[in-house]
């Protein structure tokens, strides 16, 4: 696609970043097809080939609207497009390119803006999350609708290895504790800890409220994002160099911390940590299914389990990150038996803080995911991402948890 970026665009870090994107777009359209936003709206402008004109639009100079804005709001980030796009085209960078600019350009209504600042300031700092969401689990039962959807039911942690015992290990990985998922689901943690435990894995885990930065990135707070990456290299950095990897068991948050490098890569003073951070990063989906897998094919004695189940790949693993398969090959191991899914690709509408930001569209989406998922009628919804799980299960009574809860109960 042929580009000619506004002076003020031209020779910049973002403007040669998006330029060598839009590039590679030929127009094709596969992209369009398979585009969640498009296919419920039917809108061009909201399907990635128009985002990517409205982007290309503003940075060669046109000012951007509120309807520019919110064609890029209804942008799910899911980044399916990208697997599609048979050019290569990096549709997330530049969409990130193209919301900075937008946000500069475009005043939000108050409404708004006090909804997206309320959302930054309080998912990320725990000491605030954490007794808002306690509070909201005492008193579940009399929530109205919308909200108790938004408020897991309390799960027990369960117990976990003690220090004498994990000090035995030889092996040691640093693991993530992220913002929101310890108070809405500590049984995700604890089970990621027991299962390394019994491989002979220590798990040392991250201290304080340790979001990524994915929350304040997904609402254009590009500034913040950095600043809390930039915090997080300098804590973990001691930790990560007695590590094996860096092991992160949500896999929104385990694109972003790979993304370090991307996004910190014209800051002299952290660019070569952000780099080295984000290539010793794993998602427990990639990671963790060849060691499973090892020790499962070791045991004479293992009894294998009867249960009918759908693996939901998040689109932050299968899209995001390019890993697909290893889950379900593990669990299949396991012997689970694993049901078909229609639109395995398509996301499932929660998306960060989507599923506040855009209520409708987000609850279209789950709707129609939900519907696919239950078509067989499975026993439970394993998936690998907290945002995926506790979004799903607002819109079933069926289990829905995270496969590495499943595998634990299984041993
Ligand atoms: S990231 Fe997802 S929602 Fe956004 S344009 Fe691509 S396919 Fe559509
Ligand atoms: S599939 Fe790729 S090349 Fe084709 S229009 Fe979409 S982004 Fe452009």
């Amino acid at each position: 696609m042929e580009t000619h970026l506004a002076s003020w665009m031209k020779s910049t870090p973002d403007g040669d970043l998006a330029e060598s994107i839009l590039r590679r777009c030929v127009h094709c359209g596969f992209c369009t097809a398979t585009c969640p936003t498009y296919q419920l709206l039917g809108d061009e402008l909201d399907g990635p080939r128009g985002r990517i004109y409205l982007i290309k639009q503003v940075l060669e100079g046109e000012t951007a609207s509120r309807a520019t804005q919110s064609h890029l709001d209804r942008c799910l980030t899911c980044r399916n497009c990208e697997t599609t796009c048979p050019s290569g085209v990096a549709y997330g960078q530049l969409l990130d390119v193209g919301r900075k600019i937008v946000e500069q350009q475009v005043s939000r209504p108050l409404s708004q803006r006090l909804l997206r600042g309320l959302l930054r300031e309080t998912l990320t700092r725990s000491w605030l999350f954490n007794p808002a969401m306690k509070l909201g689990q005492s008193l579940r039962s009399i929530l109205p609708p919308f909200l108790r959807a938004k408020v897991p039911v309390k799960r027990a942690a369960g117990l976990l290895p003690t220090p004498l015992q994990l000090a035995e290990h030889r092996r040691q990985v640093f693991m993530l504790v992220g913002c929101v998922q310890p108070a809405m689901m500590p049984s995700i943690d604890a089970a990621t800890i027991r299962v390394l435990h019994r491989l002979g894995i220590r798990a040392e885990t991250s201290q304080g409220s340790g979001c990524c930065g994915a929350i304040r990135h997904h609402l254009s707070d590009e500034s913040g994002a950095l600043a809390q990456a930039r915090r997080n290299i300098d804590a973990w950095w001691p930790q990560l160099e007695r590590s094996e990897v860096l092991l992160i068991n949500a896999s929104g948050c385990s694109v972003m911390v790979k993304d370090y490098g991307h996004l910190l890569r014209n800051d002299p003073a952290y660019s070569e940590r952000a780099r080295m951070l984000s290539e010793k990063t794993r998602d427990i989906s990639e990671w963790l299914p060849s060691e499973l897998l090892a020790f499962v094919n070791r045991q004479t004695n293992w009894v294998k389990v009867q249960q009918s189940i759908v693996f939901h790949p998040p689109c932050t693993l299968q899209h995001g990150q390019q890993i697909r398969g290893q889950v379900e090959s593990l669990l299949q191991a396991f012997g689970a038996r694993l049901l078909p899914v229609q639109d395995a690709h398509l996301c499932c509408g929660s998306a960060g803080t989507y599923s506040i930001t855009q209520a409708d569209l987000s609850l279209a989406l789950r709707e129609r995911k939900l519907q696919h998922l239950q078509a067989a009628s499975p026993d439970s919804i394993l998936s690998a991402n907290i945002g995926c799980i506790s979004h799903l299960q607002g819109g079933t009574e069926l289990p829905v948890r995270h496969w590495i809860e499943w595998v634990d109960a299984q041993w």
